[in-house]
């Protein structure tokens, strides 16, 4: 993600990487492996510490592969993981 994160855009792609995060991903009961830049995919936390922390310190490097990592763990991508993807390739161009 290269976008400001004081946007709008971005919030709402921070939004969307949460609920990947919990339907694809692997949630510990209330907590994930937190996809900021400083925890770098190796802390638990709650939902709304890593969306604090996407805010203040911006993704980690890698989140696409992880986001195609997480889509090839569920059973092909739905709709949901497709729009997903655009979302996160569209966010990743150049301004
Ligand atoms: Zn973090």
């Amino acid at each position: 993600m290269d976008l400001p994160r004081y946007s709008d855009e971005y919030e709402k792609g921070v939004k969307s990487s949460l609920d990947f995060a919990y339907t694809y991903g692997d949630p510990q009961g209330k907590e994930i492996l937190c996809l900021c830049d400083k925890c770098c995919n190796v802390r638990w936390t709650r939902r709304d510490v890593v969306y604090n922390h996407l805010i203040a310190c911006g993704f980690v490097d890698g989140y696409k592969r992880y986001v195609a990592q997480a889509g090839r763990l569920s059973e092909g991508p739905d709709e949901d993981a497709k729009k997903f993807y655009n979302l996160i390739n569209e966010a990743s161009q150049e301004l």
